[in-house]
């Protein structure tokens, strides 16, 4: 399976898909610890990158993401559209760097790429794991990705573990108190709910996972 930004157009539809069939879990979240907006928010993103597939997977990566992260930039409003843009922006700097044909990427390359698109992710809501946020779900899954890129893990060993740490990370928000965003106001009682972004974080990686998996094993 080339892993090229063809893949593009059926990524952004699973995840469309997994967003939607979650959409009001994640609306109740945000409900209680936030504004409620989140899904709408993520949507407004998904339906703008959607407009845009044709051109995305005419792109290599590192053209593509730079587009994602505009767009989702522009399109998508509250803390999560700059976040999840800054995401992109900055995991297609680090391509442009690190990788000389971007058109396919092995693990060990995309695993330091994830890796700059969370730190900047970090700098950009000044945040850190532990502040129940979505980077307690992107954070984990870029080391987990890194370790298992110097391990040299086989790609469906991977991916499975990815979905599991994205999972993971996920309910460990639930927990905790909110020092970051909105959900921060309500500190103690922030407790108990999981977190909004958390949550379609680890949808969106979870879309990713099965859609590879499943590429991974077709016979073309
Ligand atoms: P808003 O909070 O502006 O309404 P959204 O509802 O779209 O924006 O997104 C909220 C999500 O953004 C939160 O659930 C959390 O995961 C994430 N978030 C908020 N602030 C930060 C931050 N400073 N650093 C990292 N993630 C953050
Ligand atoms: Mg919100």
């Amino acid at each position: 399976m080339p892993l090229t930004p063809t893949l593009l157009p059926d990524l952004i539809q699973s995840i469309d898909n997994i967003i939607e069939a979650n959409a009001d879990e994640v609306t109740a979240l945000d409900q209680a610890i936030g504004d409620g907006d989140h899904v709408t928010n993520i949507q407004r993103g998904i339906k703008a990158l959607m407009a845009e597939t044709n051109e995305l997977a005419q792109l290599d990566w590192a053209a593509a993401w730079q587009k994602i992260g505009m767009t989702l930039m522009s399109a998508v409003g509250g803390a999560s559209g700059s976040l999840f843009g800054t995401l992109f922006v900055a995991m297609s700097n680090a391509a442009r760097l690190h990788s000389e044909q971007n058109s396919t990427i092995d693990l060990t390359q995309f695993a330091m790429i994830f890796a700059s698109g969370v730190d900047a992710v970090k700098q950009r809501g000044k945040a850190d794991a532990g502040e129940k946020t979505m980077l307690d779900v992107l954070i984990p899954v870029a080391a987990y990705l890194q370790q298992a890129a110097q391990d040299s893990i086989a790609l469906s060993v991977v991916l499975d573990s990815v979905a599991k740490t994205a999972v993971t990370g996920m309910e460990s928000t639930k927990e905790m108190i909110a020092t970051k965003g909105r959900a921060s106001f309500l500190e103690e009682r922030s407790k108990g709910y999981i977190d909004a972004g958390a949550k379609t974080s680890q949808l969106m990686i979870c879309a990713i996972v099965t859609l590879l998996q499943a590429n991974l094993t077709s016979p073309t």
